[in-house]
């Protein structure tokens, strides 16, 4: 079968969640008219499902050795009100971010000693964070239950409206001349010479310079079939979503992976399961009652609040913590920014950056050896911040 050919593309993204809006964002401010096709509408999958918690930046010290995440981490939460702003100020439309602090909380003395070793680690990031007294809780986060062992207050901890980030990044993408082909995804690649000569779609191919896949948790099987190995499995995560009457936290909660998050309209997001189930994104009872057990034992006022919805999305995992950022290596015109896994949202603005300068063929601002699509599986799954 003859395939059409399609209007070439000096730089196609595949993906239109966080990650690959992202992308184009950056790279149309360098001057570039990307192509940015999505399977659907873009920024409805797990960019639109997260939470949204951005955590804090710490004052980059010289004498610690950074974690290869925490510095792309920090780097990216460095980055993070210079672009809302910039969003804001381009599109109208506001992404909500916002440093409302945030208490990290334990309810054993097994947790207690990891919150403080997790202490130690914020100690060498330079993050600000204070130990609260028991009986002094009321102090930071009135709403708290009474009967915690440990609970640190962390002012920096931030948060995003996730979705209108989204709106506020296609707005933006399209204003500076990108273009975004919703309902286009691909379907494969033609393979020439080591190279990708074009991107295969159900309407026809569509030849082109660069190919960024930021497919998120459909990356690995869409590039399987061409050769490259990063699996992507997903990672089902669960929230429910209250609304109250009367403001009843101020703070973000988090308690070892779970999390509650406030909005400043009185409703407030309990995250976040994390299953293994394939692409099955249905909420389900069982993960309502974990995620609403653990917001009323944090916070008993939490019971009198109104059920307004539940939803469920698929992280992109990767081979081990980190996510592949980079040109594949047996495949020069192709850059990987995918396997963010539960911290997409906040690794965003760095990753764009860094993509951007590999596009450009730039020295890149933060090492990316760590990343490499091809690296040996790395074991450092420590993060202190991931959502
Ligand atoms: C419940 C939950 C809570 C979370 N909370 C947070 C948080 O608080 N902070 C944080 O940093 N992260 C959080 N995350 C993780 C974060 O949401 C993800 O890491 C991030 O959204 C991944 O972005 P992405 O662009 O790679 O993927 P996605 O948002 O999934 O986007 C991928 C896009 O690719 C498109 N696509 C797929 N296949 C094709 C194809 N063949 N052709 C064209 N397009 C295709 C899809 O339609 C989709 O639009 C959370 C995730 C979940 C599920």
């Amino acid at each position: 079968m003859v395939m059409t050919k399609m209007k070439a593309a000096d730089v196609v993204i595949v993906g239109g969640g966080v990650i690959g809006l992202s992308i184009a964002y950056v790279l149309a401010r360098e001057g570039m008219a990307p192509v940015l096709l999505d399977r659907r509408e873009p920024g409805r999958e797990a960019s639109w499902a997260g939470a949204g918690l951005i955590p804090p930046i710490g004052e980059a010290r010289r004498d610690v050795p950074a974690h290869p995440l925490a510095a792309l981490r920090a780097w990216s939460a460095r980055l993070y009100p210079e672009w809302t702003a910039a969003l804001l100020d381009e599109t109208g439309i506001d992404p909500g971010f916002r440093r409302s602090g945030g208490v990290d909380v334990a309810r054993t003395d097994r947790e207690a000693e990891a919150l403080h070793a997790s202490a130690g680690q914020w100690r060498a990031e330079g993050i600000a964070f204070e130990r609260i007294p028991p009986g002094d809780y009321a102090r930071v986060e009135p709403a708290l239950a009474s009967d915690l062992r440990s609970v640190y207050f962390l002012p920096d901890r931030a948060q995003v409206r996730n979705p209108r980030l989204l709106q506020a990044l296609i707005a933006a993408v399209e204003r500076r001349g990108a273009r975004i082909e919703p309902h286009r995804g691909a379907e494969g690649f033609v393979v020439e010479g080591g190279r990708i000569a074009a991107v295969r779609t159900a309407d026809g191919e569509i030849p082109c310079g660069t190919v960024i896949v930021a497919a998120g948790a459909w990356s690995g099987g869409l590039l399987e079939p061409a050769g490259v190995r990063t699996p992507t499995p997903p990672i089902k995560g669960q929230i429910v979503l209250l609304k109250a009457d009367r403001p009843i936290l101020r703070r973000i909660v988090e308690h070892g992976r779970n999390y509650l998050v406030p909005r400043d309209d009185g409703r407030i997001l309990i995250g976040a399961t994390e299953e293994d189930v394939g692409f099955d994104t249905r909420p389900t009872a069982i993960g309502a009652r974990v995620l609403l057990d653990e917001a009323i034992a944090l916070c008993p006022a939490l019971g009198e609040a109104e059920v307004e919805t539940t939803w469920a999305g698929l992280r992109p995992g990767s081979f081990d913590s980190r996510p592949y950022l980079g040109r594949a290596t047996r495949m020069e015109n192709l850059i990987l920014a995918t396997g963010h896994r539960r911290a997409g949202l906040q690794l965003a603005p760095a990753t764009a950056e860094l993509v951007v300068d590999v596009v450009l063929n730039r020295a890149p601002r933060v090492d990316l050896s760590p990343f490499r699509p091809d690296r040996t599986p790395g074991s450092d799954a420590a993060d202190a911040f991931r959502s």
